[in-house]
């Protein structure tokens, strides 16, 4: 049960997308950061039992700009 989205960065204005992992400690309800993995801004916090990964989207964008 995995939630992804993408997700713009403020501080820098790059994608990333982030990946949040669902009840892995059922029960164990904290806040997660969300961080730019390239400036690591916190972009947003989540409230989940799970863990949030981030990864870049700087290898399809810069193919996007090369082009
Ligand atoms: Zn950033």
């Amino acid at each position: 049960m995995n939630k992804e989205s993408i997700v713009i960065c403020e501080n820098c204005g790059r994608k990333f997308r982030c990946v949040e992992t669902g009840n892995i400690w059922p029960g164990g309800l904290e806040s997660e950061d969300a961080k730019c993995p390239y400036c690591g801004t916190i972009a947003f916090s989540s409230m989940t039992s799970g863990f949030i990964y981030v990864y870049k989207l700087d290898k399809e964008s810069e193919n996007d700009e090369n082009k």
